[in-house]
């Protein structure tokens, strides 16, 4: 027996679960749809502790869903927080190189981002990354004109607010605890109620592959949690970064290098580093948990990894565990920085999944079957591209289903 059927049910209250289910409720409104979030609000894991950059999508490969989503998700994000109200800004970046070991790879972004679309790309040298941003220090950069920021907890809040105009119903507080698949249906149980629907979107975001394997499947990768902790720079010194200030990234690594950001509300930080997190959702240092250190472990995957990854890993833990460390990598970029002008700002857990062969899934990654849809990576930059991935995950969806408009 359950409680209530839908039609659909999306698990997952995060940008991406969100973005879901508003595209349902827009597409398809005649859909009875339900959306369950075991936190009491929504966006309150990696949707609302990340850098809230609007990203334009230089990075990635030409042809990869992260390229094509990105860049429309740029445009339609800007879209959607004019349309709505929602601080943003499209203040542009700037990527550094401090070596002319990294001129190579500069010149490569700027390929892939003309390749992707991108208009406006302009490398430059020292003095006129003086006029752009005086107090940053570089051999060569790369200006990136899109790029912008916003606030994507209030543009989670925005989506849930025009779900339940459109009428779908958001039960937050509802942990999703256990799934079963009868004829055509599958059972959504809770702590207390039980839910059924006839199609599944599983958007957990850090959980996402445990929902998967509660469902009965078997995830060829596993999430792992790497946690990015921020530096606040004091208000008297915020005034030597006037935007973004990036670093070349590491292309062996999916992460983007400690840079620093100017926020909607105005205040500056610096980070996130990339440290592996022993618990998912450990957003302290402190946080450990058994059972996701032991299954993390046990996963094929991990141990390929570590072998592969563990000097740029330790790198991080040095800079994790020292802020001297820290500093000196955020100097390279800004000599002037001091430790004094840094106090320990928040910190966020991305989840980044991994093959059995030790690979980080570099791409965006969805999973369909029959009756559900598994969304398995969705890490940076899925908040700028949340809406076109939502497009991609319902399309992907309606396709066997013959739901009606
Ligand atoms: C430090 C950091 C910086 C980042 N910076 C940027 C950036 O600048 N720009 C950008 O575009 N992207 C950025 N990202 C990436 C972006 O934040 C994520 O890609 C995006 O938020 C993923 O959204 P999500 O909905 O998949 O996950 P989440 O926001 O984590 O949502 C998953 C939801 O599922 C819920 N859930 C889990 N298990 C259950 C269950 N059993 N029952 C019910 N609910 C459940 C969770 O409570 C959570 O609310 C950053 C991420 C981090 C961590």
């Amino acid at each position: 027996m359950t409680d209530s059927r839908y039609d659909v049910i999306v698990i997952g209250g995060g940008i991406v679960g969100l973005a879901v289910a508003l595209e349902i409720t827009k597409r398809y409104p005649r859909l009875q749809l339900l959306l369950l979030e075991k936190e009491n609000r929504v966006g309150q894991h990696q949707s609302g502790h990340n850098s809230g950059v609007i990203h334009s999508g230089i990075y990635y490969k030409p042809g990869s869903l992260k390229a094509t989503l990105c860049v429309e998700g740029a445009r339609a994000m800007v879209e959607f927080c004019r349309e709505h109200g929602i601080p943003h800004k499209v203040c542009g970046k700037v990527i550094v190189a401090t070596h002319e070991d990294e001129f190579t790879r500069l010149e490569e972004l700027r390929r892939r981002g003309e390749t992707n679309g991108l208009t406006g790309l302009r490398l430059i040298g020292p003095e006129e990354l003086r006029d752009i941003e005086p107090h940053a220090r570089g051999l060569r950069a790369l200006v990136v004109p899109s790029t912008g920021i916003t606030d994507y907890a209030a543009v989670c809040s925005k989506y849930a607010d025009l779900i339940g105009l459109q009428g779908g119903t958001i039960l937050t507080s509802t942990e999703v605890t256990g799934l079963r698949s009868i004829e055509n249906e599958v059972v959504v149980e809770t702590g207390s109620s039980a839910f059924s629907a006839t199609y599944l979107i599983n958007c957990a975001g850090l959980f996402s592959d445990r929902i998967s394997r509660m469902a009965g499947e078997t995830p060829d990768v596993m999430i792992v949690p790497f946690r990015g902790e921020y530096y606040d720079l004091i208000p008297e010194r915020s005034s030597l970064v006037r935007a973004l200030i990036y670093p070349v990234p590491d292309p062996q690594f999916p992460f983007l290098g400690v840079h620093f950001t100017r926020r909607v509300n105005g205040t500056v930080d610096a980070g996130p580093n990339a440290v592996l997190a022993f618990r998912r959702e450990g957003y302290r240092r402190t946080d450990f948990s058994l059972h996701d250190l032991a299954s993390s472990i046990a996963f094929p995957g991990f141990w390929r990894m570590a072998a592969k990854h563990w000097r740029s890993g330790m790198d991080e833990f040095r800079r994790s565990f020292s802020k001297p460390a820290f500093v000196r990598a955020l100097q390279r970029l800004l000599p002037e920085i001091r430790e004094d002008d840094l106090v320990p700002g928040n910190s966020g857990v991305r989840a980044q999944a991994l093959k059995r062969d030790g690979v980080l899934v570099d791409d965006f990654y969805f999973v369909a079957t029959e009756k559900m849809l598994h969304v398995l990576n969705v890490p940076s930059p899925a908040a700028t591209a949340s809406l076109p991935i939502a497009r991609t995950v319902v399309e992907t969806a309606s396709k066997n289903l013959g739901w009606a408009r």
